[in-house]
């Protein structure tokens, strides 16, 4: 086999896992709540959070509830219908790190989730976890594969997540009355999150497949983690957010992460 079609194989595969730790560790569970993962297994999330994309996920929350909490308003961090389509889809990473740097957004809209001793030594060095994760595929499969597999990765896992907030706010269907859209072919992409019209319309609910025939790949994943007892579900039933009246001051973060004040015992 050609080493550039392994290495596109390898970074897709990659590129799966880190999406759907995104979406179901960094998503459901940390920003909204969703889930509530057992220790040993929330800690080997934040290990493959922090080797697949370096991503510090106190920010990565931070800045998701403040996207939710402006929703394509003044105070969004990465609305493509205020910052341009193409922007916000080739310059996502760029929106992202503006408001993920900003200590102000982290102390607001992350305070269940302090720096702890583990982020310290480890977690919040990003490089660091990037270059095991490379290593690791570089040992496996040699530098060059290595080297391709992390060039691959990096730019489809980035182009992913922008489409996830660039088309998901702009190309799809709306079922229910918020500004995201609902793209079927992109869930199947992004471990689910293409169905963000639905998201947004119920910011709390694990499975983001709410009708027949929308399939949600990242509720896979919630199934076997509650199957095998490592999660459980934390709503019952589907709980929709009260439709977002433009203009009017930031969403309560109660609303969007139930308890979301109360720190975590157990992360
Ligand atoms: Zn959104
Ligand atoms: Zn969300």
């Amino acid at each position: 086999m050609p080493k550039v079609l392994l290495a596109f194989i390898v970074a897709s595969v990659v590129t799966q896992v880190a999406m759907l730790t995104t979406t179901v560790f960094l998503h459901r569970t940390l920003s909204h709540r969703s889930l509530a993962i057992r220790p040993a297994t929330r800690f080997t999330f934040r290990v493959i959070t922090w080797m697949t994309t370096g991503i510090r996920p106190r920010q990565w929350v931070a800045v998701h509830r403040k996207h939710h909490a402006y929703t394509d308003e003044e105070g969004d961090p990465h609305s493509p219908l205020l910052l341009g389509f193409w922007q916000v889809q080739l310059g996502n990473v760029v929106y992202y790190k503006r408001t993920a740097r900003d200590p102000e957004v982290i102390r607001k809209y992350a305070k269940d989730l302090p720096q702890d001793a583990w982020d310290r030594v480890l977690f919040d060095h990003a490089f660091l976890g990037l270059g095991i994760g490379i290593t690791i595929v570089w040992l496996i499969f040699g530098w060059e594969v290595g080297l391709m597999v992390a060039g691959f990765h990096a730019v489809i896992y980035l182009l992913m997540n922008a489409a996830v907030n660039a088309i998901g706010h702009r190309f799809g269907k709306k079922v229910y009355e918020n500004s995201a859209r609902n793209s079927q072919w992109l869930a199947w992409f992004v471990a689910g999150e293409g169905l963000h019209n639905n998201h947004h319309a119920a910011p709390t609910s694990a499975n983001l497949a709410l009708s027949p025939g929308e399939v949600d790949p990242g509720w896979w994943l919630v199934s076997l983690l509650v199957r095998t007892n490592q999660a459980q579900v934390r709503l019952s039933e589907v709980r929709f957010a009260r439709p977002r009246v433009p203009g009017e001051a930031a969403r309560n973060l109660d609303e969007m992460s139930p308890e979301a004040e109360e720190p975590v015992a157990a992360r």
